[in-house]
């Protein structure tokens, strides 16, 4: 008894020593050699997969994802847009019904003829040199493990797999609308993510990824005709004549396939694209090379070059804000689908105009901090990723682009959030990514009300804060999965502020925030105010009165659950701290001291920062 006692405490003094969080990570190391067949658009694979079991539990099955099985007739990925396909969200600018599908996918899978569907079959698969039974579930294959993977111990998973590169749906494809021969983008079979809360073998439908980082060692053989960008970097440039610009350089090319070995350490994806028509241009940017990859026509000839530089001015903002970027490359791939981010590249649609290249490329590059090192599981938080990374895109982009530059970087994002409210299908942040209702409410709450989080959560613990807390967050938590909860603990260390109440109502919950100027009279010569909390939503309240000679003066009404209160952000303009307004309470009351006619006008958050879903009440004008 007393000796359990005394462990205990041991326990106890180490939880409480450790600063830094500790939380294990699961670790890959895979090889993986690729033959494709350009002509029949499929390849062979042989992949040697090291899996380090670091966690503390015992294995005795494992999971991969088959992303290509999704495409096909019949998939969830199609039936689920289908279905969507029948949600009527209103009407587009030309008077014509709009459908919740994704207008690239809408019911294109489900017209794919044999030659032009994506599959991934796994031929064979070893454990340890030993056989394992293994059943395909469409996008995942699960294998019942012969023996199992002891805590702490490592496995090899030696696999045999075929696979038919798809006409491009969205992300990975082939002859996709742009031009470019391959997109191979979710082309592997790939270990899902074992973690503190267990496996997360989550069927492929179109929307997010998770997975183990580690060690990437790919060699790609190919026709030689075609150039390769990929996630890694290049290892053989001299034998293959690519990728290197010394002069005189004997190029080896026997034979009519090329091979590509490119290594990426510490990712947790890999992603390669492939084209005969590519230029490839580089750009050294602090300690990393960019690399840009695409197609040269008239338009991009003229727009393509001109991202280098403005690439090099958006990181001196990102570094300085978000972290340094840790790799030595980073690859902008024209993908000619939307855009979607990868670890050490991008692909990104490339024959637009210059601003919207630009803002695609910021958006992606951003990625690398949330989705690549950050990594929380964007199925259960697509909001973290996807809502940081707007949030950072949008701040750099007013950064670096004149006629941006003084205008609020967020307001669009507040913009959307709103609308969604109004529209009816907003649904708590916190619903996982692939079981939201519909597309819709799915993508605002994830970019939009996500970045809201993060600009309202300025206005809460003050902007300066917040800033200090996304860097620490990076350091903290970088290569670890951070989730919500271990976002706003690094906040409310940064500020001394209690946020528990925050992250369950704006994560967890649709209760919105509306406060409203009650009432305003004189008592004894002075002012009074009457504020009101009209929505179920509680915050702090930032109140600005100006008076008629000019003076101004804020009222700031901390909110009693957060326990603290944020400095003062605006120092030209001076502040009175009032008591805590306990969140039970409807109303609260300030006595300004002045008489009314000598106000010219009193105003709810001036900031707007706060999501208020109705600012006509806010302010009141003599
Ligand atoms: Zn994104």
């Amino acid at each position: 008894m007393r000796n359990f006692l005394f462990s205990g405490l041991l326990a106890l003094t180490a939880l409480s020593a450790s600063a830094q969080p500790d939380r294990w990570q699961q670790r890959v190391k895979y090889k993986m050699n690729i033959d494709m067949d350009a002509a029949t658009n499929r390849f062979a694979g042989k992949q040697s997969l090291q899996y380090f079991n670091n966690s503390p539990d015992t294995l005795y099955k494992v999971f991969y994802h088959l992303y290509w099985n999704a495409f096909q007739p019949n998939s969830s990925m199609d039936v689920r847009s289908l279905e969507l396909g029948k949600v009527l969200l209103g009407k587009d600018r030309n008077g014509n019904n709009r459908y919740d599908w994704d207008g690239r996918v809408v019911d294109r899978i489900s017209k794919l003829q044999p030659n032009e569907i994506g599959y991934q079959k796994v031929l064979s698969l070893k454990m340890n040199g030993r056989k394992q039974t293994f059943n395909m579930q469409e996008t995942i294959l699960v294998v019942e493990l012969d023996k199992p993977i002891l805590p702490k111990s490592s496995a090899t998973f030696d696999m045999e797999f075929e696979a038919q590169v798809p006409v491009q749906i969205r992300r990975s494809g082939r002859n996709n609308k742009e031009g470019v021969d391959y997109s191979m983008a979710q082309w592997y079979p790939k270990m899902c993510e074992y973690d503190y809360e267990g496996w997360h073998p989550t069927p492929y439908i179109a929307r997010e990824f998770y997975g183990v980082w580690g060690d990437f060692d790919v060699t790609i053989s190919m026709d030689k005709a075609y150039t390769i960008a990929a996630t890694g970097y290049l290892q053989n440039p001299q034998q293959i004549g690519h990728g290197y610009e010394a002069p005189g350089t004997k190029v080896v090319t026997a034979g009519s396939k090329l091979n590509w070995q490119f290594v990426a350490p510490n990712v947790h994806d890999f992603v390669w694209a492939a084209d005969t028509k590519y230029t490839h241009i580089t750009k050294k940017i602090d300690d990393f090379t960019a690399h840009f990859f695409y197609i040269a026509t008239d338009t991009t000839s003229k727009t393509w070059p001109l991202l280098p530089d403005m690439m090099a001015k958006a990181y001196a903002y990102a570094k300085t804000h978000y972290g340094p970027y840790p790799y030595k490359q980073y690859s902008f791939i024209q993908g000619g689908d939307g855009g979607m981010e990868y670890p050490m590249a991008t692909l990104i649609l490339g024959t637009g105009k210059i601003a919207g290249l630009y803002g695609v490329a910021v958006h992606e590059w951003m990625h690398s901090w949330y989705q690549g090192m950050l990594g929380t599981n964007e199925s259960l938080y697509p909001w973290m990723d996807e809502g940081f990374t707007t949030f950072g895109e949008e701040n750099i982009l007013h950064a670096t682009i004149d006629t941006l530059v003084g205008k609020w970087p967020l307001a669009g994002s507040y913009d959307n959030y709103f609308s969604l409210i109004k529209s009816g299908r907003e649904e708590p942040m916190s619903t996982h990514a692939d079981h939201f209702s519909t597309n819709n409410g799915y993508s605002i709450s994830s970019y939009s009300k996500g970045a809201v989080f993060l600009e309202q959560l300025g206005y809460i613990i003050g902007a300066a804060n917040r800033d200090k807390g996304l860097l620490r967050y990076y350091w903290d938590w970088r290569f670890k999965h951070p989730n919500v909860n271990d976002f706003v603990r690094v906040m409310e260390k940064t500020s001394g502020i209690q946020l528990d109440w925050y992250k369950m109502y704006f994560v967890n919950t649709t209760k919105h925030i509306d406060y409203a100027l009650d009432s305003v009279y004189e008592q004894n010569g002075s002012t009074i105010v009457r504020l009101r909390r009209k929505g179920l939503m509680p915050m702090p309240v930032d109140f600005v009165v100006e008076m008629k000679d000019g003076r101004k003066v804020t009222h700031y009404i901390p909110l009693d659950l957060m326990f603290g209160a944020k400095p003062n952000e605006t120092e030209s303009i001076p502040r009175t701290m009032h008591d805590a307004w306990k969140w039970t309470h409807p109303t609260y009351e300030i006595n300004l001291g002045v008489p009314i006619k000598d106000l010219k006008s009193v105003e709810i958050d001036p900031s707007q920062r706060m999501a208020d879903i109705d600012r006509s009440n806010n302010k009141a004008v003599a």
